[in-house]
């Protein structure tokens, strides 16, 4: 079943080039059907969560504290293979050396943008997959694979719910189903402007391609 999926990696990290990195209790991986120019999910190694629905799973409180930290390192890992991507020299030099070579006047650059604040890190209310996951994830929305209404707002409406947020309040209005199916069905708003497009997923795809050119370049 392909719900089970994740299991896989958590079992047997070796068998995956897609593995980032495992620690005594995580497993960090690329997800295979990437929604922007980062997306990494990171998997809790303990058997006693990993089947448990987040809400449940994050009621732990030694086990959401060990899971914000790795979340934490894994965002920062995610920062800077961000700013790898969108460097202006990563289209031209492999490396620093090759950019060196090329004249890049290093010494006179600003210091490095900080990418952190564009890195989301969170957890889907009505996960699909059936193990424990939080996503890493670049807020561009900037993929071949953004293909369905609920890639787009699944990330960028309060179906997303931030790991920072746990332990949710008992009545959190983000637990109830009605409001989450609202949230997938809503008309989308873009994550950078705030412009609505309705229901136009063509139009909002046409504006992300827009908007991450000009995110690139800010
Ligand atoms: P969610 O369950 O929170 O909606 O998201 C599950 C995520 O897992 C999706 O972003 C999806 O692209 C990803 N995914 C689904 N199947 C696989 C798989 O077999 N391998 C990897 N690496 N990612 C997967
Ligand atoms: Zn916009």
């Amino acid at each position: 079943n392909w719900r089970g999926a994740l299991l896989e990696y958590i079992q047997h990290p070796e068998h995956f080039s897609s593995v980032v990195r495992v620690t005594p209790n995580t497993v960090l991986i690329r997800d295979m059907y990437a929604k922007a120019t980062i997306h990494l999910l990171l998997l809790p190694r303990s058997p006693a969560h990993y089947d448990l629905h987040p809400h449940k799973a994050f009621e732990d409180a030694a086990f959401l504290a060990m899971m914000k930290e790795e979340a934490a390192s894994a965002a920062r890992l995610a920062t800077a293979e961000l700013a790898r991507q969108l460097s202006p020299f990563s289209a031209t030099s492999k490396t620093r050396n090759d950019a060196m070579d090329a004249g890049v006047p290093f010494a006179d650059l600003p210091p490095g943008r900080d990418y952190l604040p564009d890195i989301q890190v969170g957890i889907h209310a009505h996960p699909s997959m059936s193990h424990l996951h939080v996503h890493i994830i670049s807020r561009d929305s900037h993929s071949d694979m953004l293909k369905h209404r609920k890639h787009y707002n699944s990330f960028h409406t309060p179906f997303f719910i931030p790991l920072a947020d746990y332990p949710l309040p008992e009545d959190d209005v983000r637990r109830q189903s009605s409001f989450q199916n609202a949230n997938l069905d809503a008309e989308f708003v873009c994550w950078r402007c705030g412009e609505a497009f309705g229901r136009k997923f063509s139009e909002l795809k046409k504006h992300l391609e827009v908007e991450f050119q000009l995110w690139k370049a800010e």
